[in-house]
């Protein structure tokens, strides 16, 4: 359990079972369990290939349900006069099942939905039905999005539009005034107050959305100016997402929450404080804040808002406000389960070696030496006489004074002296500093069925960290340390960091695979921005997806969502599938007309030509 740290970052959800799978308890602690190398040995069965998403609908009602208790409780810890009621931001996955699931599971909360630009305004007023229910509008907006947003008020609606530019207001006005209605208006506000990690860039003067104090108080004056200042009732921030510090949050709310008593004092009719997202993920289960974890929890995180704008109010003797939090990463990371298989490795090779004659290149034999002498005394400064001795053997070989066979048995011996190094090293309490890149070396590559770039993009973009870990032989001691090599034919198409105690390590510990048997890896957290922003480098489509439910009796599986075929992704790049069969069938006829082909041998290109088409992108077992 150390190795992959799963106690730390999976707890309610994942943990491992005495047959050393990987099981899943989408209700927490309340609720049966599923193991997970048997749910995806069942799925298979069922025509399902990998790589999979599994999505468990369970855990984001839980999740819901989590987020929701804990503002309950501190509202009444606080004895706070106002309620929470969040809402949802569609940027994090819009998928239709999954957004369909946020609104049943958010109705006793009244859990709204957040959209960040007009196609996500689309979805949000189509799909949003609980009444008393938040829609805030944020993101770029033209007259049609304002328009569309005001009218969503009269579908039971309580859409804010929460202006981010300066322009919008003027929009907002004429849009008002030609509609008749009296629209509930809000503003985004570029914090001093600094985020931290990659998304810290979210606040400050220079970022990209929100409006500066002196533009708030512009908006102020012209909504005074039509008489309609009582339709400001929000404030909102955002600076940025993982916030990883509690610090950091409580810095943000603490001026927040002043911006708005003097919102209030200036006349608006202020009801609602919008904290934004930020609430971070423990994707390393250290609980610090490393960018990968964060120090507080979601009691934590609640508390410290409810508190801090209670008393920024009763100082000001100023009603409080409903808070609205927009939380993605926390609702949705831990929903999704990424599943896919190895396809083969490739290990470095350090077969025992064949001691030297007399006769051999100086160069050999130096090495040698060095293999032979390596101990736990010395093995640090073997491994520096290692690669000095590889370093000459190269560079006698570019001038022409080692012949590639000598070269050869140079290597050889390198990569056996390596070893036997890594060996020694591992046996220490910690391994040294500078045999670090040693292990990296050595590791194996784990061929493994899947696209980094369409289903673990943070990964390749922005080095996030996302556990990984095989969901079965796990009482087994996994003798390889790999990296991960994907399915494209790029060299940023690979995972070789991983979570480690409040750091990266950039080899994973995973199993020898075993002839003819099966080896299934899980990413997990990842249910948070990575489908939508996966992409078709080398068109490697859509995984499947899968949504289970937890039943009294095990599960049922709620909806399969078919990945991409060949001729869908072959189509998202303007091709026709007929006209590329075509265009195959008339190569091999004209091959047959020259006597290229055999007659059975076109019949078979063409079959085959047309099955990969109709085919999952990804490649069968
Ligand atoms: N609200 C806004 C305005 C955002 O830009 C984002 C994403 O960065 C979010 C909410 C969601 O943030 P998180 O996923 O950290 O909860």
């Amino acid at each position: 359990e150390n190795l992959y740290r799963i106690q730390g970052w999976g707890e309610p959800y994942f943990s491992i079972n005495a047959a050393g799978h990987v099981t899943v308890a989408p209700q927490g602690d309340r609720g049966g369990s599923l193991d997970l190398y048997e749910l995806v040995t069942s799925l298979q069965q069922r025509n399902l290939a990998l790589p999979m998403l599994i999505r468990f609908s369970d855990i984001l009602e839980h999740r819901i349900e989590r987020l929701n208790a804990c503002f309950a409780k501190a509202i009444a810890r606080y004895n706070y006069g106002g309620v929470y009621k969040g809402v949802f931001p569609v940027k994090c996955n819009q998928q239709k099942h999954l957004i369909e699931d946020l609104v049943k599971f958010g109705k006793p909360y009244q859990f709204g939905l957040e959209a960040g630009s007009k196609p996500e305004l689309m979805i949000a007023i189509a799909m949003l039905n609980n009444p008393g229910a938040l829609l805030i509008c944020n993101g770029y907006k033209d007259r049609e999005y304002i328009e569309t947003a005001m009218l969503a008020q009269k579908l039971d609606q309580t859409p804010i539009i929460v202006l981010e530019q300066i322009e919008e207001v003027d929009i907002a006005i004429e849009a008002a005034k030609a509609l008749g209605i009296k629209p509930n208006l809000g503003v985004r506000a570029k914090l001093n107050a600094k985020g931290i990690g990659r998304w810290g860039v979210s606040s400050g003067d220079r970022a990209k959305f929100g409006l500066t104090i002196p533009e708030i108080i512009m908006v102020v004056d012209k909504l005074k100016a039509v008489d309609m200042l009582d339709s400001l009732q929000l404030l909102h921030f955002h600076i940025g997402s993982q916030i990883s510090s509690i610090s950091v949050i409580k810095d943000a709310i603490g001026e927040a929450s002043k911006i708005y008593v003097e919102l209030v004092q200036l006349g608006a009719n202020m009801k609602y404080l919008d904290v934004g997202g930020g609430l971070g993920i423990d994707y390393d289960g250290s609980q610090t804040n490393f960018h990968a974890s964060k120090n507080y929890d979601l009691q934590n995180y609640a508390n410290d808002i409810v508190a801090e704008v209670r008393e920024t109010c009763n100082d000001k003797n100023i009603p409080v406000p409903t808070l609205i939090s927009e939380s993605g990463r926390a609702i949705a990371s831990h929903q999704s389960v990424l599943i896919f298989d190895v396809l083969s490795t490739c290990e470095v090779r350090t077969d025992l070696p064949q001691p030297t004659t007399n006769t051999e290149h100086q160069i050999v034999r130096n090495m040698w030496e060095t293999y032979e002498s390596i101990t736990p005394e010395n093995f640090r400064e073997a491994f520096y006489d290692a690669n000095q001795f590889k370093e000459e053997a190269l560079s006698r070989f570019k001038f022409g004074y080692l012949t590639l066979t000598e070269r050869s048995r140079a290597e050889q011996l390198y990569w056996a002296c390596c070893q036997k190094i890594l060996d020694i090293a591992k046996r220490e309490e910690y391994m040294p500093e500078d045999l670090e890149e040693l292990e990296q070396i050595m590791a194996s590559i784990y061929y493994v069925n899947l696209s980094v770039f369409q289903s673990a993009p943070d990964s390749w973009a922005i080095d996030q960290l996302f556990p990984i870990m095989p969901i079965h032989r796990l009482g087994e001691e996994p003798t390889r340390r790999g990296i991960l090599a994907d399915l494209t034919c790029d060299s940023d198409g690979k995972i070789d960091q991983f979570i480690d105690l409040k750091d990266v390590k950039h080899v994973l510990e995973l199993h020898a695979l075993e002839p003819t048997k099966p080896y299934y890896l899980g990413l997990f957290l990842g249910g948070a921005y990575q489908e939508i922003m996966g992409n078709l480098h080398n068109l490697f489509g859509d995984t499947n997806a899968v949504h289970i439910k937890l039943t009294p009796k095990g599960y049922k599986i709620e909806h399969v969502v078919k990945g991409d075929t060949m001729t869908e992704v072959v189509g998202y790049v303007q091709y026709d599938v007929e006209d590329l069969i075509e265009s195959i069938r008339q190569k091999a006829e004209q091959a047959l007309l020259e006597n290229r082909i055999e007659i059975s041998e076109a019949q078979r290109l063409l079959q085959n030509y047309e099955h990969s088409l109709s085919q999952y992108t990804y490649l069968a077992p």
